[in-house]
């Protein structure tokens, strides 16, 4: 009899096959006893902290990327001296070795989690850190991906970004958490590479090794011991999808022709050289956080330059749109002065930075007009969280005095989306942030997971909000995009057209679908879709109400 598991779809497409778990985390064996020698047990922390810091080190290099700079960030955790000398102090106390590592690691991780948002989601990484550790100072294979030697679907509590960054999607057919959030690192990088994934699957913590289950990344549903109707239904799910994908290719358009630039969302040099390579129209959100985070001064002026012609230059003839440094909230930078805040998330972070510190997004402008006028890239320049049509304004006249022509304006805060049209009097086109704009508009912070039905994309409200950016950009004449995860699911992509969206942006691995599920509708068939959604009460109704429109012979790809 199949069971069913309910978690929450990250990662859209359907798999089927083998659970292989997540080999389980060391612990510090029972009765473990003190070494005789603190500072030789000191030693042998050490070594081991430097073991995992090198390891992780070179994964960052082979993975590059997004995946890599989460790494490299990890590496420096397992460097901490301040985590070496908590060890110091407790293996002086006379604790054991493997209980004093793994006591000093807790006492970090109760400080990060205090400290909530950017920094409690480092905790996960920080215990990553330790279990590798206990691994090496207790001579246990290594946590982390298992490999049992044919394709599987991977389960365990959470993903470490070291685990994720070297999944094979060869062997990976599908990933399912009983932890994790859709902004956690699995769901961004599982859409990445295109593997359908399930997070807070609370029941998948009692799945066996070998059990076989149906994984459907879009509805959130994993099936164990499927019938053998459902098992032939994902394989010819899978064979019809990916007979689709390899149908479409080229610009984005409705079914009558109504033309929808499909665009990625990347974030480093590395993204930028991958997305160059592929069938899309450009980039839509280049997020320059990348070049900043982690460091304990700014960019110099010449090496932003350099950096922003490296990536204009793998989309030449083509468009990127790049925002500015968008920090604050949960990427707080070491050398802004972010005041003291309460609640970050409403304080001084995105385009607000620039109030306390002009001189950081003068230098971004100017380095970015610089690479703009050496390269044949169609730049376009946005500011994050902008709330109010005098931002917009003092942002587009800082933008052009760099020389950038084209300037907008990310929509993110349901005060700049209500007067919208205010807003659009004054720039040359909006991008709209659904992952922000969710968070506003439901006073539901973005990184808790247990609030995912509050930062649903389809919720009405925030579908409400959308319209009337929409709107204002039709009768303005102001392109409208969206840049946030919303427009990286095809039906959903589908109602955004409906309500006036000229431009989605999303990981380049999602593409593909978008264009093929758009393709197959018309304009008025997407504003029917829109207006269903709009009509629902709820966000699964709405979804619901929509799937309900969809052309037969693009279902497979849902
Ligand atoms: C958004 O808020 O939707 C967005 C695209 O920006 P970020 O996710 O980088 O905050
Ligand atoms: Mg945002």
């Amino acid at each position: 009899m199949p069971t069913r598991i309910e978690g929450l779809g990250v990662s859209p497409g359907t798999a089927h096959g083998p659970v292989a778990r997540l080999a389980p985390p060391p612990r510090p064996p029972a009765g473990e006893q003190p070494g005789a020698d603190p500072a030789a047990e000191l030693g042998r922390v050490g070594a081991a902290l430097e073991q995992v810091a090198v390891l992780l080190s070179e994964r960052a290099v082979q993975v590059g990327g997004e995946a890599g700079d989460v790494l490299t960030a990890t590496a420096l955790m397992a460097r901490d001296p301040s985590l070496i000398a908590s060890v110091k102090g407790l293996l002086e106390q006379g604790r054991p070795t493997a209980a004093a590592l793994d006591a000093a690691v807790e006492s970090v991780c109760d400080v990060l989690a205090g400290l909530g948002g950017y920094m409690a989601e480092r905790v996960s990484d920080l215990r990553d850190v330790r279990n590798r550790a206990l691994a090496v100072l207790l001579d246990l294979p290594m946590p982390g991906i298992p490999h049992p030697g044919h394709p599987f679907v991977l389960v365990g509590h959470d993903l470490s970004p070291a685990d994720t960054a070297t999944l094979d999607p060869a062997e990976v057919l599908a990933i399912v958490t009983v932890e994790g959030g859709p902004t956690s690192h699995t769901a961004i990088l599982a859409k990445g590479l295109g593997v359908p994934a399930v997070v807070q699957a609370v029941s998948a913590a009692g799945l066996t090794d070998g059990s076989t289950v149906v994984v459907d990344g879009s509805t959130g549903l994993v099936t164990v011991d499927p019938s053998p109707e459902l098992v032939a239904a994902v394989a010819e799910q899978a064979r019809v999808r990916k007979a689709l994908a390899a149908t479409g290719s080229g610009p984005g358009r409705t079914a009558d022709d109504v033309p929808v630039a499909l665009l990625a969302n990347i974030a480093t040099v590395e993204d930028a050289r991958r997305a160059g390579a592929l069938d899309c129209e450009g980039v839509g959100l280049f997020r320059t956080e990348g070049l900043y985070l982690g460091r304990q001064s700014a960019p110099s002026l010449e090496e932003q330059e350099a950096s922003y012609r490296e990536v204009l230059g793998y989309f030449t003839g083509r468009k990127v749109v790049v925002r500015t440094l968008d920090a604050g909230a949960d990427k707080p930078l070491a050398f802004v002065d972010h005041g003291d805040e309460e609640n970050p998330a409403l304080g001084l972070r995105g385009l607000r930075v620039s109030w306390k510190n002009p001189g950081l997004l003068q230098t971004q402008l100017e380095a970015l007009g610089r690479a703009a006028a050496a390269v044949d890239t169609e730049v376009w320049v946005m500011a994050p969280m902008v709330a109010t049509p005098s931002e917009a304004t003092g942002f587009v006249e800082a933008a052009r005095a760099a020389g950038l022509s084209v300037a907008g304006a990310m929509i993110e805060v349901p005060a700049a989306a209500l007067r919208a049209s205010r807003v659009l009097a004054t720039v040359d086109f909006v991008s709209i942030g659904t992952n922000d704009l969710a968070q506003y508009t439901f006073a539901a912070d973005r990184m808790q997971g247990e609030l995912a039905g509050l930062l649903d994309p389809w919720q009405p409200a925030l579908l409400d909000l959308i319209a009337a950016v929409g709107e204002a950009g039709s009768s303005r004449a102001v392109p409208v995009g969206v840049c946030g995860e919303a427009a990286g699911d095809p039906l959903l992509a589908c109602v955004l057209v409906g309500l006036g969206v000229r431009s989605l942006s999303m990981a380049p691995g999602l593409v593909a679908t978008v264009r093929l599920v758009l393709a197959a509708h018309s304009l008025a068939e997407c504003r029917a879709m829109a207006e269903a959604a709009r009509d629902a009460d709820d966000a699964t109704s709405a979804r619901a109400a929509v799937r309900a429109l969809v052309k037969e012979s693009v279902t497979a790809l849902l």
